[in-house]
């Protein structure tokens, strides 16, 4: 099965894809995290995108398109894919659609996770990870059991904040989201492909809701 979560920065798109990742063996294709890896790494990609990405604006449409041809040349798609955070304009939707026929693959749905705004800054300017294996934590809903200390791992080498989950830049992606990516509500609705949920919900519910929709 090949879905896309869609929805704005905060309503848990990323959880619920490594969920669907660990339970089904789908493979989570998420471009921020595909981004931030070139970044990090300073490849050319990289270093074209770390200033967009800091201030919450949107990467061209062609690099990200890019990005996703090549990951779907390799052979783990096959088992299905969850796209996460792509596509995010019309433009690349159109696109996703060519190449998916290319491939021989379908989308098989593409779930709206829909949220209030009021809880999606607060969310995601209080959010931070373990330095060392990436475990999710949120400075209100879930600090870690001891100070410094990674639960799932026992690492006490830090945690860290992506740059751009500040109030600044989760303004700007907000607005993006809204100028650029919603429409694509319209969009996957025409096509028949759209599947609503409640992503204010907590995460084992909204899980529940998308299995449903699923089914
Ligand atoms: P995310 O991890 O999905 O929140 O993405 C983090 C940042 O990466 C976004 O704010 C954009 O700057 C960039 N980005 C990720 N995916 C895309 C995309 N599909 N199109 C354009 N920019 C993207």
């Amino acid at each position: 099965m090949n879905i896309i979560l869609l929805g704005p920065p905060g309503a848990g798109k990323g959880t619920q894809a490594r969920v669907l990742e660990e339970r089904d063996g789908m493979v989570q294709l998420s471009t921020g995290d595909m981004l931030r890896a070139a970044v990090a790494a300073g490849t050319e990609v990289g270093q074209q995108a770390k200033a967009i990405m800091e201030r919450g604006d949107l990467v061209t449409d062609e690099v990200v398109i890019g990005i996703i041809s090549d990951r779907l040349e390799e052979d783990d798609v096959k088992g299905g894919v969850i796209f996460d955070g792509f596509p995010r304009t019309l433009a690349q939707a159109d696109a996703l659609g060519a190449l998916l026929g290319t491939k021989g693959l379908k989308l098989d749905a593409v779930v709206e996770m829909r949220c209030d705004d009021s809880v999606l800054v607060e969310r995601v300017v209080g959010r931070f990870t373990c330095g060392k294996c990436g475990e999710g934590y949120h400075r209100s809903f879930k600090k870690p059991a001891k100070e410094d200390v990674c639960d799932k791992c026992g690492s006490t080498g830090g945690f860290k904040q992506r740059a751009d989950d500040n109030e600044e830049s989760m303004r700007t992606r907000l607005l993006n989201y809204y100028k650029d990516t919603s429409p694509l509500i319209g969009y996957y609705h025409a096509k028949d492909t759209l599947q609503t949920v409640d992503g204010t919900a907590d995460i084992d519910d909204v899980t529940a809701q998308i299995a449903k929709v699923l089914s």
